[in-house]
């Protein structure tokens, strides 16, 4: 599973040609998979498709992504990325813990397999592959994304040598149960490689708080001149990268007239010290004060 992130934007043809590689792929190993016999190819398929459709969704996902806010949607339309991130690893985790399955059934009751066909097929799977690694791998000291997938693709390479190991097996000592176990291994590559991006994406969407030093926060909030307290501090992930804080902070009634002074204050404060990237601020003088740092149900 390839999850880019939104800010550097998939151009130029070559992710095209990456993505037409991998489709490619997955087409050659679903008909040899089913020529053969081989479970493994089909499921080695599967994973080509899953990688494929990642990239054009996360590309039309970042389409729709950078549209304005409007009144539909007043925090702008980012998290279509991060839905559609987080169906498509689960359906991907689903379909890999079937082929697990299937693999058992497979161990148990063994077929014959075409190693010729698997072994030309797993071959032309890997050069497809690696060739659309050595492609990244030219642009991949500049960007983290581009790195992170080209290292997948190298990855993905390296599956489809343990398909040709695997052929090599059933043409050499007709051992047929290495397709079964190589689908198991497999599947349960997909699923490690998947199961990051269900946890990252579900918690973004669960407006789990992204990692902060709230302590920190506090103590630099209340340093403000003229603040006395900082209460029902909220933070969630709009995206994978951009913050949105709130929180109630108590003034000394003789700051009323620096209000905006304050609100400017604790925005740049929370914006440069701590990456936040968008900030509200409600004023309050003795309502709510020294309540719960973070809210309790009651609405002070
Ligand atoms: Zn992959
Ligand atoms: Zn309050």
């Amino acid at each position: 599973m390839i999850m880019e992130e939104h800010e550097r934007p998939l151009t130029g043809g070559k992710f095209a040609f990456v993505t037409m590689l991998n489709i490619s792929i997955t087409v050659v190993e679903i008909v040899g998979g089913l020529l053969a016999g081989s479970l493994a190819l089909v499921t080695d398929a599967i994973h080509n498709f899953g990688d494929s459709l990642s990239i054009v969704l996360s590309y039309s996902a970042q389409r729709i992504g950078q549209r304005d806010q409007d009144e539909r949607a007043t925090f702008g339309y980012h998290r279509v990325e991060i839905l559609t991130a987080f169906v498509n690893s689960l359906v991907l985790i689903l379909i890999s813990i079937v082929l697990v399955w299937e693999g058992i059934q497979r161990l148990l009751h063994q077929q014959p397999i075409n190693g010729y066909v698997m072994f030309w097929t797993a071959l032309i799977s890997f050069s497809f592959n690696m060739g659309s690694a050595l492609l990244m791998h030219a642009d991949s000291r500049g960007s983290l994304n581009i790195k992170a997938t080209y290292l997948h693709l190298l990855a993905d390479a390296l599956a489809s040598i343990a398909v040709i190991i695997g052929s090599l097996m059933v043409l050499a000592f007709h051992i047929y149960w290495i397709d079964a176990a190589l689908t198991i291994v497999v599947s349960l590559y997909i699923i490690y490689e998947t199961v990051d991006v269900v946890k990252q994406t579900s918690k973004i969407l669960l407006q789990n708080a992204p990692v902060l030093d709230y302590d920190a926060i506090t103590e630099a909030m209340t340093r403000v001149p003229g603040v006395v307290d900082v209460h029902h501090l909220h933070a969630w992930m709009e995206d994978e990268k951009d913050i949105i804080f709130s929180a109630h902070v108590n003034i000394t009634p003789d700051a009323i007239e620096d209000i905006e002074w304050i609100t400017a204050q604790e925005t740049q404060l929370l914006q440069q010290r701590f990456n936040i990237c968008h900030v509200t601020v409600q004023i309050e003088i003795t309502h709510g004060l020294n309540s719960a740092k973070f809210a309790k149900h009651e609405m002070l």
